[in-house]
C-alpha cells in the first residue's frame, strides 16, 4: 500500500471549448461524488476554457490546471499566459515541459526550468513531464535523458514540499499512440527518477513525490500500471476527453 496519494490528471490538449469543459466537468463529478475519492482528480483544458472549467469544478474535489505558462510574470508578450493569470483563474497546477510543446514550440530542459520555477514562485504545483523517444529507448539512452531532462528542468531549486510537485514520465513513443509501456518499463523508469530524486533532493522528498505515468493510458491498463509501486498515477491525454473512459480509468486505477 502506498502512503503517497494517487493522482489523475486529465490533459485535454487543444480540445473541449468553454461549454464543452464545463459539461465534462458536471458529468465527471456527478459520478465521482457519489463514492469516497481515492485520489485527487485534475483536468488540464486549454486557456480560453480555464474560467469555465473553475467555475464548474467549484465545490467539487476537482482541480484545474493550465497546461503551459510563460516565465515571466507580465509584459509585452504577446499570445503568452502567466502564473499570476493562471493562480488568479483559479487554477491549482500547471503541467510544464510536455513532449509536444517540446517538440512542437521549441521548448528545452532551460525553459521548462524556468517555467518551473516560476510556477512555484506562483503557488501552482507544476506537473512536470519529462520522457524519451522510441530512438533513445532503442538506443539504450532511456535513463541518460531522462536523468538530463531531470537535472535540466529541476536547475539549481532546492524544493522543499514534495505535495507540491509532481513529476509526470511520458514515453513520447506512448503518447497518443496506443502502445503503452508496461508495467516493468514503466515501473523501471520511475525507480530510476525516484532514485535519482533521492541525491537530487534528499530521501524524504523523493519518498513523497508522486510520478504520474503518461502514454496510452486506458481504462484495461489503468490498474495493471497504477499497481507498480512507484507509480502514483497518471497523466491522461485521449482517453480523458470522454468522461466514461476517464472515471474508468480512475475507478481501475485507484
Ligand atoms: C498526454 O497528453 O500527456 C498523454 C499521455 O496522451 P495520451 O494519453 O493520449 O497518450
Amino acid at each position: 500500500m502506498k502512503d503517497r496519494r494517487p493522482i489523475m490528471a486529465g490533459n485535454w490538449k487543444m480540445h473541449k471549448g468553454p461549454a464543452e469543459a464545463r459539461d465534462l466537468i458536471r458529468e465527471l463529478w456527478e459520478e465521482l461524488s457519489k463514492e469516497p475519492l481515492q485520489c485527487e482528480v485534475i483536468v488540464a483544458p486549454p486557456f480560453v476554457s480555464v474560467p469555465a472549467a473553475v467555475e464548474a469544478a467549484r465545490g467539487t474535489a476537482i482541480q484545474v490546471a493550465g497546461q503551459n505558462l510563460y516565465w515571466e510574470d507580465k509584459g509585452a508578450y504577446t499570445g503568452e499566459v502567466s502564473g499570476p493569470m493562471l493562480k488568479q483563474a483559479g487554477c491549482s497546477h500547471v503541467i510544464i515541459g510536455h513532449s509536444e510543446r517540446r517538440q512542437y514550440f521549441g521548448e528545452t530542459d532551460e525553459t521548462v526550468n524556468r517555467r518551473i520555477e516560476a510556477a512555484i514562485r506562483n503557488d501552482l504545483v507544476p506537473i512536470f513531464c519529462l520522457g524519451e523517444t522510441i530512438a533513445e529507448r532503442q538506443a539504450g539512452r532511456t535513463f541518460d535523458v531522462i536523468r538530463t531532462q531531470l537535472q535540466g528542468g529541476l536547475g539549481s531549486m532546492r524544493l522543499r514540499d514534495p505535495v507540491a510537485f509532481v513529476i509526470a514520465y511520458e514515453p513520447v513513443w506512448a503518447i497518443g499512440t496506443g502502445h503503452t509501456a508496461t508495467p516493468d518499463q514503466a515501473q523501471k523508469a520511475h525507480e530510476f527518477l525516484r532514485e535519482e530524486l533521492r541525491a537530487l533532493l534528499g530521501p524524504d522528498f523523493a519518498a513523497e513525490v508522486r510520478i504520474l505515468y503518461g502514454g496510452s493510458v486506458k481504462r484495461d491498463n489503468s490498474r495493471s500500471l497504477m499497481a507498480c509501486p512507484d507509480i502514483d498515477g497518471g497523466l491522461v491525454g485521449g482517453a480523458s476527453l470522454q468522461a466514461g473512459d476517464f472515471l474508468g480509468i480512475i475507478r481501475e486505477g485507484t
